[in-house]
């Protein structure tokens, strides 16, 4: 492992660190998700680190890929179940962590599951161990306090500006017998819920990514795509970042994503959804496999 990717994943790391601990200062209920996200993206980028994606404010029965859209009036709720997950990378690096808040006072046990089955998950984290062990720790500590885990939900491998890298870490037991190696870093999250343990993706979707950038026609589409590769080649990108960045119109960007999707130059990162009424905790951290052994990064 060249020792400069190494210091970078480091760096990416502490930032994320800070971050997180301004995200947890800033979220309260009656704040507007918008500001909330963009506070701590620009927070990322003032301390020399770029978002790996846009930061997730999913909450409730939404597990994931929730960010709010540029003119969202959303704001959080005095009885929301909030999940914080935030990417930062430094030159590709990345580091990616969650946190879920509380404010309904009334889902601590599941919090509390998610996190214990992060920390059982690490116990078995070592190099050469199965990414089927560690599903099989998340799922026994989950079931254990009385949820379910999502079971179409992964951890994964993170690799140079690559998010959701190969091997998949399941959440559930598996026989999967892909091994942690030496030198790489992974995301590990389990959820828990007390819904089925099952998301479906949801018609709505804020975040895309980068698929192939081939030639289009429309000027816009090429413009977003260009713009794309160049700012975040395949990590994912929020629809507001865009519109900040190309000054488009709401019309004339629609009508370009649209093309894009169509095409398959990109792809949207749909909203996940538990069962409407059910709630969905998170617990993430990426570590680090160095010489042997595992050093959180977050
Ligand atoms: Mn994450
Ligand atoms: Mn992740």
């Amino acid at each position: 492992m060249d020792s400069e990717e190494y210091k970078k994943y480091v760096k990416a790391g502490k930032i994320l660190q800070q971050a997180k601990k301004e995200a947890k200062k800033l979220a309260r209920p009656g704040k507007k998700m918008l500001e909330l996200a963009e506070s701590i993206e620009a927070f990322i980028e003032e301390n020399s680190g770029k978002p790996a994606f846009p930061v997730n404010l999913s909450a409730n029965n939404c597990a994931a890929h929730f960010t709010p859209s540029e003119n969202d009036e959303r704001t959080v709720k005095e009885n929301d179940v909030l999940k914080i997950d935030v990417g930062v990378h430094v030159d590709g690096f990345i580091a990616d962590s969650a946190v879920t808040i509380d404010f309904s006072g009334e889902h601590g046990k599941m919090v509390e599951a998610a996190e214990q089955a992060l920390e059982n998950a690490l116990s078995v984290v070592k190099v050469g161990a199965t990414v089927g062990k560690i599903g099989e720790e998340i799922e026994r500590t989950i079931k254990k306090a009385g949820f379910n885990p999502v079971q179409n939900l992964t951890g994964h491998g993170l690799e140079e500006y690559i998010a959701h890298a190969a091997p998949p870490i399941p959440n559930i037991s598996r026989h999967d017998d892909r091994k942690l190696e030496d030198g790489k870093a992974y995301a590990i999250e389990p959820f828990a819920t007390n819904g089925r343990g099952f998301v479906r993706e949801s018609v709505q979707a804020e975040i895309f990514g980068l698929d192939k950038a081939i030639p289009v026609r429309n000027t816009n589409a090429r413009k977003i795509l260009e713009f794309v590769q160049k700012e975040y080649r395949e990590l994912p990108f929020a629809e507001r970042w865009v519109s900040e960045k190309l000054k488009l119109s709401e019309f004339a960007r629609k009508v370009a994503l649209r093309e894009l999707l169509q095409k398959k130059a990109i792809h949207a990162y749909p909203m996940l959804n538990e069962e409407e009424g059910r709630i969905v905790t998170q617990a993430e951290t990426t570590i680090f496999l160095k010489d042997g052994k595992m050093e959180k990064l977050v």
